[in-house]
């Protein structure tokens, strides 16, 4: 398996948790001129080269320098899983000890990697497996960074990923900063070079943050919607008790303004008899009518004790054509990776929960019904 790329003193500087602004600044404060930040960037993400005694173009000291201070230090893959359907997972360890998901979905015409943004996830949307892990932290930049990193060298330059979803584990808009940095990297000419279409956030509806990120950087937008109306968004994706759909919306209109995009991408997972009738489609129609959208319908994923189940395909056609019918581009989500359990919403990890949801959830699911 690959390994850290190269051991390190804990108290060094990790250079993979800087984009470029952040390493001209970092250069800058040293001394040296602005540029260096694109020659390291080249070496380390073009280059490959982690060796700082082999990055000529620095100057004989700063190597140096850079050979005492600093490192560059990704998480290190543990674990390796093929699905039939070549879709691949790999569990990756971070230096606490915490493991993460990453997902790599080759198409026909493209290679999706789905990157994980937290050790676990603060939300407790119900129908998603990750929720039932709890929270443990946010992913550095580095960590976020390094999954695109090592996945690419494992997968070696035949296999080149061409898109990046952030729709692993978390929520990546509660680790914005480190998120907003590695998605940067993602799409600097100097490192990854991925155009902006092909570098989807994927929100469960963090309001304020998204119209933050309208003003600092320029990606494609899911929001995980799955529900219609307030009532119903509430018990799924509970922090619509704090942003409600009225929010949501305003904040979807001045992201697709602010681009300006051809639209945002609306995620609807479709659950047996609970948001998936003829009413609950119209009711969509009608909340997307002012925001340039398109529906991705994601057939539900079980997990272990996971209460619902998935609509039936009967269902789910009919809920497309509805919207279709009103003139809106639906897809329905082909699941992927399922015998690996690397489809939507299954992803683990393993999270050592400083929520202590997961206890509760067991002593939720363990206790009588009180009368
Ligand atoms: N927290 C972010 C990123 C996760 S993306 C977000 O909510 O958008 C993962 C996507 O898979 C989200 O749309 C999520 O709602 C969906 N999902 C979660 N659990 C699922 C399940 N069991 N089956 C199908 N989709 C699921």
């Amino acid at each position: 398996m690959n390994s850290a790329i190269a051991s390190a003193k804990p108290a060094t500087i990790n250079l993979l948790d800087f984009d470029r602004k952040g390493l001209q600044a970092f250069f800058v404060g040293l001394g040296e001129k602005p540029f260096r930040a694109t020659q390291l960037l080249k070496w380390i993400y073009q280059e490959g080269v982690v060796d700082f005694d082999d990055m000529t173009n620095l100057s004989k000291s700063l190597r140096g320098y850079l050979k005492e201070n600093c490192c560059i230090r990704t998480p290190e893959i543990v674990a390796e899983q093929l699905a039939s359907d070549g879709t691949c997972k790999w569990a990756m360890q971070t230096h606490c000890g915490n493991k993460v998901e990453t997902v790599y979905i080759p198409e026909e015409r493209r290679a999706t990697l789905c990157i994980s943004s937290q050790v676990g996830c603060a939300l407790a949307c119900s129908f998603c497996s990750t929720a039932q892990q709890g929270f443990n932290r946010n992913l550095s930049t580095a960590e976020v960074i390094g999954q695109l990193y090592l996945a690419q060298q494992r997968l070696g330059p035949e296999h080149r990923i061409t898109n990046v979803v952030m729709m692993g584990m978390g929520e990546p808009l509660l680790n914005f900063d480190n998120v907003v940095a590695a998605m940067n990297l993602m799409m600097d000419d100097f490192a990854f070079g991925l155009s902006k279409r092909r570098v989807t956030i994927s929100t469960s509806g963090v309001v304020p943050a998204m119209h933050r990120l309208a003003d600092v950087c320029d990606v494609s937008m899911a929001v995980s919607l799955h529900a219609p109306i307030d009532a119903l968004r509430d018990e799924l994706v509970p922090i619509n008790q704090k942003y409600p759909l009225a929010q949501l919306m305003d904040a979807c209109r001045a992201y697709a303004k602010a681009g300006p995009r051809k639209h945002i991408t609306f995620e609807y997972v479709m659950l047996d008899g609970i948001n998936d009738s003829a009413e609950h489609a119209k009711a969509l129609v009608k909340l997307l009518s002012h925001v340039p959208s398109k529906v991705n319908l994601i057939p539900f994923n079980p997990f272990p004790q996971s209460q619902y189940r998935c609509s039936e395909m009967a269902a789910i056609l009919k809920f497309r054509d509805i919207l279709h019918n009103a003139g809106i581009v639906t897809t329905i989500r082909k699941t992927r990776g399922e015998d690996i359990d690397a489809a939507c919403g299954q992803l683990v990890g393993q999270v050592q929960d400083k929520s202590r949801r997961h206890l509760k959830l067991q002593t939720a699911r363990t206790a009588p019904h009180a009368m």
